[in-house]
């Protein structure tokens, strides 16, 4: 992909160079605007231009929509933009458009969509809501109430989502931005990753990928260079090294340009005459924001280094109302790269494996190692009233030589024959719990002193003669690994599709000699999904539940609407790219409506 500035050097490694035009005109618009003074914040701020007492502001430039964030949800702003005739200038913090979207496996989630339907396959919307509901506020869930028991201001967003996801995708195949297919894999159509409730009434079908040139299922990456493509084909700017650091108000609280902070420390200020459309991800990459809100302990990531979370002060100090902080796209991570670095290459889908097991510092199994990762990460979770701790902090995957050889390459599994940093290998069970041990006191201060239990080897033998027995009766009595339609999708999902004889293919017994391999996975997010509240035109609402005229904001940098819900693949990319439509539309087709 290509950059408008491809420097080396991180504009967060800059310091921050607040005019002190600005830092008066921050403390001011504080007081007089209502916008709470977060401690830190001072060296900027909103600006107020007042008629009552004028701030000149000098703009180093001047459109009509400033998207921040060069990712699915910005891409998808920037170019809905442009068509509905508007000046456009994207900014990107990194040195490259993509942002985490590029990493992804580019499943799109959009219920009801054209591939469905010409597959006769039924999804109306109130089936669709009353399932997103579901999932989405499991506490209020109720089938006969209004609303089936969510916030008012949720089912909007829902309900928008559901009538505008399939427009919003036609409207990009139109503009020659993105080609899809549907994401079928030997012939099933992707379920749902609950397809399996009673509420889901369209267990298969809704999620789709981009399709690349030759025809075949394309990923995130491919998704990004079509939308790249087309943003450069309508000669959109795109700022990369430049990091949206503050927002510029008028003296009715409208937001009327940004202030960004150039690689070399320099700041600017780009008048936005319809609109500021935040796509700029999650806060994966801030610790603190991490520590303050997310709802268990995390090691790290898959967002791209670059999702710090800049959109939460940037949108408090106007004041907007945050909320789903304590939520993510959860995802388990090979815990050694995450220690390297917290920003990993990719999440573990699925347990790769047929003759392997996940077990907690009691050598037990604690989950169904096939079902999805968003699921499985929040049982890393749980609590330990009594020893006040979390048993499962970090989990161990173990397996045999046939998953080694069957599964290669299926992360975290490197290619066959080959050997990785993050691998155990051990001849025999007592072995390897010996360099599990040893591998966990090298990393001690980074997991607070997390031990295997005395009894892990004993508890381990015993784990894997239970489970070869449910490999050879084809029933996992205890987690019932395999019996839900998305482990079996996650199973054969990976590079090869080995089978055996047994009568569940997600299980096959472990070998009784070794070698015997190991993994350390820990929790982890693809992206927090926590932030500023939209409302279901995309703008981003205040502390008093109106909307903060000119400021939008879609994808992972907004309080999603799915609550805790990951529904199925695609479930981020579907609503980002969405939002990012509705924001542009919004912005520009009602720009006098607050
Ligand atoms: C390995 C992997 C696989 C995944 N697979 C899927 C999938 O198949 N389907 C799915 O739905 N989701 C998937 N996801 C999740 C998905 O990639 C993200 O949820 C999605 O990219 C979010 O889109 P976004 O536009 O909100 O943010 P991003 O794509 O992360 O874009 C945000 C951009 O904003 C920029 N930015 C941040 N702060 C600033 C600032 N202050 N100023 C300027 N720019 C800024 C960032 O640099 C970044 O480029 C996957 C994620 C990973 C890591």
């Amino acid at each position: 992909m290509s950059s408008n500035d491809d420097r080396p050097g991180s504009p967060r490694q800059q310091p921050l160079q607040a005019d002190k035009q600005d830092r008066r005109s921050f403390l001011r618009s504080s007081v007089s605007a209502g916008v709470s003074v977060a401690a830190g914040s001072l060296v900027s701020g909103p600006v107020l231009a007042s008629a009552d007492n004028p701030v000149p502001i000098n703009w180093d430039r001047s459109v009509d929509i400033v998207v921040v964030g060069g990712g699915a949800a910005g891409g998808s702003a920037a170019i809905k933009a442009h068509e509905l005739g508007s000046e456009v200038l994207v900014l990107e913090k990194a040195p490259i458009f993509g942002g985490t979207a590029a990493k992804s496996v580019g499943g799109i989630w959009a219920p009801n969509n054209k591939y469905m339907q010409a597959a006769g396959l039924t999804d109306n919307r109130d089936d669709a809501l009353k399932f997103m509901v579901r999932l989405s506020h499991p506490q209020d869930f109720n089938p006969d109430a209004e609303f089936y028991g969510a916030p008012e201001a949720v089912y909007l967003q829902l309900g928008t989502f559901y009538d505008t996801v399939n427009v919003a995708l036609d409207e990009l195949e139109s503009f020659g931005a993105l080609q899809t297919m549907p994401l079928n894999i030997g012939g099933m159509m992707m379920p749902d990753y609950f397809s399996h409730l009673a509420e889901n009434k369209a267990p298969n079908g809704r999620a789709i990928v981009p399709q690349k040139p030759n025809g075949s299922l394309g990923n995130g990456a491919e998704l990004m260079r079509q939308l790249k493509a087309a943003v450069d084909k309508r000669r959109i700017p795109v700022l990369t090294r430049h990091r949206a650091d503050d927002l510029v108000l008028d003296d009715s609280g409208r937001v009327i340009g940004i202030v960004a902070i150039k690689r070399d420390g320099t700041r600017i200020k780009i008048e936005a005459r319809k609109g500021v459309i935040f796509g700029s991800g999650g806060f994966t990459h801030n610790k603190q924001l991490q520590l303050d809100f997310l709802k268990g302990p995390i090691f790290g990531g898959c967002a791209v280094p670059t999702c710090e979370g800049d959109f939460i002060p940037i949108a408090t100090r106007a004041g907007a109302q945050l909320g789903n902080m304590s939520n993510a796209w959860w995802a388990q991570l090979p815990l050694e790269l995450a220690l390297e670095n917290p920003s990993v290459p990719t999440g573990i889908w699925c347990s790769p494996g047929d003759s392997m097991v996940q077990v907690n510092r009691f050598g037990k199994r604690f989950f169904d190692e096939k079902f999805v990762y968003n699921e499985r990460t929040q049982v890393q979770f749980q609590w330990d009233p009594v020893s006040g701790s979390y048993p499962n902090l970090l989990s161990f995957l173990i397996y045999d030589q046939r998953t080694a050889d069957e599964f290669a390459n299926y992360a975290p599994l490197p290619p066959k024959g080959s050997d990785a940093a993050h691998v155990i290998k051990a001849d025999t069970l007592e072995a390897l719990e010996q360099q599990l041990v040893e591998k966990l006191r090298t990393i001690e201060s980074r997991t607070a002193k997390f031990t295997l239990d005395d009894d892990f080897l004993a508890s381990l033998k015993a784990t894997v003669k239970r489970f070869n027995g449910f490999a050879e009766s084809g029933v996992d009595e205890d987690f019932n690994r395999g019996g839900q339609p998305i482990d079996q999708f996650f199973h054969f999902f990976g590079p090869n599709q080995p089978t055996h004889n047994y009568p569940n293919m997600t299980l096959h017994p472990i070998a009784t000699s070794g070698p015997y391999y190991a993994v350390i996975l820990a929790a982890g997010t693809l992206d927090t999904k926590g932030g500023p509240k939209i409302n279901e035109h995309a703008q981003v609402i205040d502390t008093r539940g109106q909307p903060i005229p000119g400021l939008y904001g879609a994808g992972n940098c907004i309080a999603s609407m799915s609550g805790p819900a990951y529904w199925a693949g695609g479930a981020t990319l579907g609503p980002a790219l969405t939002f990012g439509n509705i924001a542009a539309t919004h912005a520009l087709t009602a720009a006098t409506v607050s």
